[in-house]
């Protein structure tokens, strides 16, 4: 909001407010400023109208004058209007230049004001003399009317009332008393008040503030009304409800003042009201949206936040428990694939109100998403109250439901956590999530109550990921290589990279300290990309050293960084910036990984393979397939699963099936690869089976990239 914009010194006029208090200057120039109504004081500089300039106008005015207050403070205001206006409004300017009172200017066309009125409006016109410090001046009052405007405005324009006048301001206004005797009662109502509020002006005059607000607000409306009397309160400016004759609520932006003592009068303050019901109604619509999941209509995962944290603030102060149900509809993939997703979403909408209507009005039922709830229960006295709320929950999901003529089956699996001193909102989601997954890894339409050892697994979760965000920035990976022999020559032909994590306080990690974190936070994607671009800018520097004698590098890739679509342009940029060959890298995807991506991204492999490097089926055999997936990629290597190699020459299916893999890739012209060689044993039955590589700490294990130089030209 600007302030006040005035010409040289304040102004000062002749009406009620000369003894009022220096504070009350501050809050009338704020309700001046602030007026929908356009306020212009012009000021003579000689004898004639014409030399009257402007000297004060507030915001209205300059939107009315197409102006701001830079160019229009100093100018001839009748510069400023079309000269067919000129003589009218000169002759009346005059008389009240000598200190005339005069009913109301004709309304003006909208065209007749430069500035920024809607084409079919007029402007009404007031105006009274007002004296300055220095001289007569006159204070001009404009009130554009639309064609639809409010009756007030309307009959304002036509009014024949004195300017500046109390009841025919289109701006609704009211003094109440400040006296000790009736505090708030309301001393003066004008016309636009009544209109506003539907009351007749001895209604309310009968009425104090505070019987006319929100009940939810009287109290605060009595309370600013009694610090004004006490004293200590001499303005106020805020939004509240203010109650219509017929019963329901108006909203309205109240600029209130007090007015100081006055011999002869009672102390009272003046409030100018603006009715913003309809901002406010877009106000409440855009915060339930905000809060609100569209779908159901439930609470969203902001306002469950919200609550949840109220909910703990309580808790914490009584000693009641919260818990939190974090419910995930089981196999809601195959809802949306045979009904489609119009009739999965009125599931979802059937759901969420089952999952309502099942719980006490004091708890909450979000939604977080996709097919995931939480409900939120308070003030239990005892844990164990949330175990019948979680069977009923699991009962009301699996309930009977037919959707627009489908019967659909469903069940969900429920993670519980209840909250004990000191527990946080994030600590309670975190541990509902951990038993979620837990109900569901135990078969599913089922709840789990999260425990001890769940709550660790969760912190290091969280713990994990937020170290893995850190690792990558502080370059924390470093890549070991095993090599891969021939068994032949015993010649060390390839390595495979293998991550590591340099753990500033914990040492060097193994993958399986956090590579599974990594997945399910979609950060093996950076880390990934991170791995391709180290393997081969050690494998084009090997090449550089030891040209067809380096070996080949094997990278080993996830199904999510294949599932994303850039994976073969990152591997030719990885090739290029390092200068590598493609015959000299090899990608390793996991069995399982094969079999998912066989039909979505064998597309993606197709295009690596015509890069030209090769590919690797790893863990070969622990997949639980046929092997008809091999036909839809392009693979060049099969590493047999390290579980196979262990029981070789002692356990007869092991045997077999290693025996059966070998004969497999020299069919389909693959090289084959036996993963975990410990022992000169197995090793034996490998030559044997005519094997033609192998990879374990029988040879060597995942060293530094320096440890595998002296290996280069050794052969064992
Ligand atoms: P993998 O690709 O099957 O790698 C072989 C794993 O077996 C390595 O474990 C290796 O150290 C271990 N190993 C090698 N020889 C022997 C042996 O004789 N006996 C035994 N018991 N183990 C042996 P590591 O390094 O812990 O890696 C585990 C898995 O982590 C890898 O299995 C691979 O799936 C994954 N991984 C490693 N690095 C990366 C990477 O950069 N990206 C991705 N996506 N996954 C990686
Ligand atoms: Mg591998
Ligand atoms: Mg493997």
């Amino acid at each position: 909001m600007s302030m006040p914009t005035v010409g040289r010194e304040a102004v000062t006029t002749q009406g009620n407010f000369d003894h009022a208090p220096r504070h009350v200057d501050a809050v009338f120039q704020h309700l001046v400023q602030t007026s929908p109504v356009g306020i212009v004081v012009l000021r003579s500089y000689g004898d004639q109208p014409s030399d009257l300039m402007i000297y004060y106008l507030n915001d209205s005015a300059m939107r009315l004058l197409g102006r701001g207050a830079d160019e229009l403070i100093g100018c001839r205001f009748l510069d400023l209007m079309s000269t067919a206006l000129w003589s009218s409004l000169t002759g009346w300017l005059q008389q009240l230049l000598h200190g005339t009172a005069l009913p109301n200017h004709p309304p003006l066309e909208a065209a007749d004001l430069p500035g920024d009125c809607a084409p079919a409006s007029a402007v009404a016109v007031a105006a009274g003399p007002v004296l300055l410090v220095d001289g007569p001046a006159v204070a001009l009052q404009l009130v554009e009317i639309t064609p639809s405007a409010d009756p007030a405005a309307a009959s304002w324009a036509a009014d024949d009332l004195s300017p500046l006048s109390f009841d025919g301001t289109p701006v609704s206004l009211f003094f109440s008393c400040l006296d000790p005797a009736s505090p708030g009662r309301l001393l003066r109502v004008n016309a636009a008040l009544c209109d506003l509020l539907g009351y007749s002006e001895s209604e309310l005059t009968a009425m104090t503030l505070a019987e006319i607000s929100h009940p939810e607000e009287a109290e605060a409306s009595q309370g600013v009304i009694e610090a004004m009397v006490a004293g200590w309160l001499t303005s106020w400016h805020g939004e509240k409800r203010l109650r219509h004759a017929r019963g329901w609520f108006v909203w309205v932006s109240i600029c209130t003042a007090a007015l100081g003592e006055e011999p002869d009068r009672l102390a009272q303050a003046v409030s100018q009201v603006e009715d913003i019901t309809l901002r406010k109604e877009a106000e409440v619509r855009l915060t339930h949206q905000a809060l609100h999941d569209a779908l159901t209509g439930l609470p969203n995962r902001l306002l469950l936040r919200d609550h949840l944290a109220l909910a703990l603030a309580h808790s914490q102060r009584t000693g009641d428990r919260v818990a939190v149900l974090f419910l995930d509809l089981d196999d809601f993939k195959a809802v949306n694939d045979s009904f489609g997703h119009s009739v999965a979403d009125d599931v979802l909408v059937e759901v969420g109100r089952r999952l309502s209507a099942t719980l006490r009005g004091s708890d909450t039922a979000s939604r977080l998403g996709g097919d995931e709830f939480v409900l939120l229960c308070e003030n239990l006295a005892d844990p164990e109250e949330v175990h019948p709320v979680a069977d009923r929950v699991l009962k009301v999901v699996e309930a009977e439901m037919h959707v627009r003529g489908h019967s659909v089956d469903l069940s969900a699996s429920i993670g519980v956590a209840v909250s004990g001193p000191g527990t946080t909102a994030e600590d309670l989601l975190r541990d509902a999530d951990a038993a979620m997954y837990r109900a569901k890894r135990r078969g599913k339409s089922r709840w789990e109550l999260a425990d001890a050892e769940l709550q660790a697994a969760a912190v290091r979760l969280v713990e994990v990921e937020s170290g893995l965000h850190r690792a990558l920035l502080n370059d924390e990976f470093v890549l070991h290589y095993q090599p891969t022999i021939e068994l032949r020559t015993g010649r060390l032909v390839g390595v495979e990279a293998l991550l590591r994590w340099q753990h500033p306080h914990r040492g060097l990690l193994l993958p399986h300290e956090f590579l599974d974190v990594a997945e399910d936070r979609q950060l093996i994607v950076p880390i990934g990309a991170w791995a391709l671009r180290q393997a081969c800018d050690q494998a084009a520097a090997w090449f550089a050293r030891f040209g067809d004698r380096a070996p080949v590098v094997a990278v080993n890739i996830s199904s999510r960084q294949i599932g994303r679509n850039d994976l073969t342009a990152r591997v030719r940029d990885a090739l290029r910036t390092s200068g590598l060959n493609a015959d000299r890298l090899c990608l390793e995807i996991t069995e399982r990984q094969a079999i998912d991506v066989a039909g979505i991204g064998s597309v993606d492999l197709q295009a690596l393979a015509e890069l030209g490097v090769m590919l690797a089926v790893d863990d070969f055999g622990t997949g639980y397939a046929g092997f008809t997936y091999l036909r839809h990629l392009p693979v060049h290597v099969l590493k047999i699963d390290q579980s196979f190699v262990a029981g070789l020459g002692r356990d007869q299916t092991d045997t077999a099936i290693t025996r059966s893999v070998v004969t497999l890739g020299q069919t389909l012209g693959m090289t084959v690869i036996a993963e975990g060689v410990e022992t000169i044993d197995q090793l034996d039955v490998l030559i044997e089976m005519d094997c033609s590589q192998g990879q374990g700490w029988l040879w060597q294990r995942a060293v530094p990239p320096e440890d595998i130089d002296p290996l280069i030209d050794y052969v064992a």
